[in-house]
């Protein structure tokens, strides 16, 4: 096992890493900017290196500063959080290089991952179900396009292949808009992403967002630890997660489960990763698949009793997995809620300083967040100051303690969506299960009228 992790991320989830560190008995280095000095993780780490001002790019992105960090505090191996350079192939690889163990999948696999249309074939091959589409990237031939669209059925999505963070798409609904869409995203995806390469989707109307988690072993060995429901979003961004996902029949689940495990053994996966899908009308269709931690893995933990992040470490550090795929069980229902620093009906950023905050407790709550009475939220980075996740022997449970966990929660000082929240527990299609990714948007436009 490593002696000593620096952890190149900050926030919730630098905190979450230091705490399966502690669990394991493995010292700490954060890193962090010059607007986070006073953060209490980073207080709590065994040691701490400033590696530049608050601008992510000089900061948290800085990949020459992290790995000096590594190097002058001895450190053997660096977790990457999500989000900043968890999954950049560069950065894998220089970790690599410099003679650190990076906690995550190999830079080979981040790479075809990253690029949309060799990860979609990379899963077609390994059997997992994918969105009717494009055999690969569009050919330029207006004609073969216009075929290609018609082969699928409108409406169609076209999708940047270097896209990310919900940016890149452009959904056509007839012939006559499809060539100049196809232009569109071409020049916008090159100038975004520095590759014009698109392909074309079937664009489902009202899909569920379901993921699968996965933990792969550098044996290959690989399970899957269920899935998670993550259709409550705005913008892409996911506002409510939870696991089990209400009303699919569990054969459904242990089928694309299956297919997942078996992908990760054919490409070596190295460590945890998310399968994510679209799910309608009893089917699940393959749209990306995340090489990292995610924000919404506790759900998962509270209901498999499984430590993803602690696994992430042990995986990296070479161990074989101790569990087989039959000795994953399911029990319960989680719900997490994502507190952000924001307004909770307009989601203007809401940055500054918490006077006073007072997180719940009780039965079936969890709180992961790295905030306290005192700590003033920067202006600098993602707006999420925390999550609650609530979990009880049923659905109905975890809602009700996550109405309770919200009553109870005091944020003082700055704005935050826990009265969003406090909407959504009450609300009756959510209350209900199963709504479209599509809902919180039209249920907030409507709202809006
Ligand atoms: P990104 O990497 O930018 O997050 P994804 O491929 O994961 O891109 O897609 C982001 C979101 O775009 C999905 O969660 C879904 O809401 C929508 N989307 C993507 N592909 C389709 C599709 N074929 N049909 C309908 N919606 C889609």
């Amino acid at each position: 096992m490593f002696e000593k992790i620096l952890i190149a991320n900050r926030g919730e989830i630098a905190l979450r890493v230091l705490r399966a560190c502690r669990e394991l008995g493995i010292k700490t280095v954060a890193v962090h900017s010059t607007a986070d000095t006073e953060a209490k993780y980073v207080k709590l780490a065994d040691e701490s290196v400033c590696i530049g001002p608050p601008s992510s790019t000089h900061s948290y992105l800085n990949i020459p500063a992290i790995i000096s960090a590594a190097e002058v505090t001895d450190s053997q191996a660096i977790h990457p959080g999500y989000g900043f350079l968890s999954e950049n192939a560069d950065f894998a690889e220089r970790v690599e290089s410099s003679g650190f163990v990076f906690i995550g999948p190999r830079a080979e696999t981040i790479r075809l991952m990253g690029d949309k249309v060799s990860a979609k074939d990379a899963m077609k091959a390994a059997e997992v179900p994918c969105v009717p589409g494009s055999e690969g990237a569009l050919p330029e031939d207006p004609k073969e396009i216009v075929k290609i669209a018609r082969s699928i059925g409108y409406p169609v999505i076209i999708k940047a292949a270097g896209g990310g963070g919900g940016r890149g798409m452009r959904v056509v609904h007839t012939e006559a808009a499809l060539l100049n869409a196809v232009t569109m995203t071409r020049t916008e995806a090159g100038a975004a992403f520095g590759n014009p390469t698109v392909y074309m989707e079937k664009f489902l109307e009202n899909p569920r967002h379901i993921e699968i988690q996965v933990l792969s072993d550098q044996h290959g060995n690989a399970v899957y630890l269920g899935e998670r429901d993550c259709s409550m979003q705005r913008r892409h961004q996911k506002v409510i997660e939870e696991a089990p996902a209400p009303d699919i029949p569990r054969r459904l689940i242990a089928r694309v489960g299956d297919a997942c495990a078996a992908a990760c053994r054919r490409i070596n996966y190295r460590g945890a990763g998310t399968f994510e899908f679209l799910y309608e009308n009893g089917e699940f269709y393959f749209i990306e698949m995340n090489n990292r931690v995610q924000v919404e893995h506790p759900v998962t933990e509270q209901v498999t009793g499984i430590d993803i992040v602690q696994a992430q470490i042990r995986i990296a550090a070479g161990e074989k997995l101790w569990f087989k795929q039959r000795d994953i069980e399911i029990r319960g229902h989680a719900i997490e809620c994502r507190i952000n620093a924001e307004d909770p009906f307009k989601f203007t950023p809401s940055p500054g300083k918490i006077n006073t905050w007072h997180a719940p407790g009780g039965p079936g709550i969890r709180v992961d967040s790295h905030v306290y009475s005192g700590y003033t939220v920067p202006p600098h980075y993602d707006s999420m100051i925390g999550k609650i996740i609530a979990t009880g022997d049923t659905r109905e449970q975890a809602i009700r303690r996550m109405r309770i966990a919200l009553s109870e929660t005091m944020v003082d000082g700055i704005k935050t969506n826990v009265p969003l929240h406090q909407e959504m527990m009450l609300d009756e299609r959510f209350i209900q299960g199963g709504t479209s990714i599509h809902y919180l948007e039209e249920k907030l436009a409507a709202k809006g009228k």
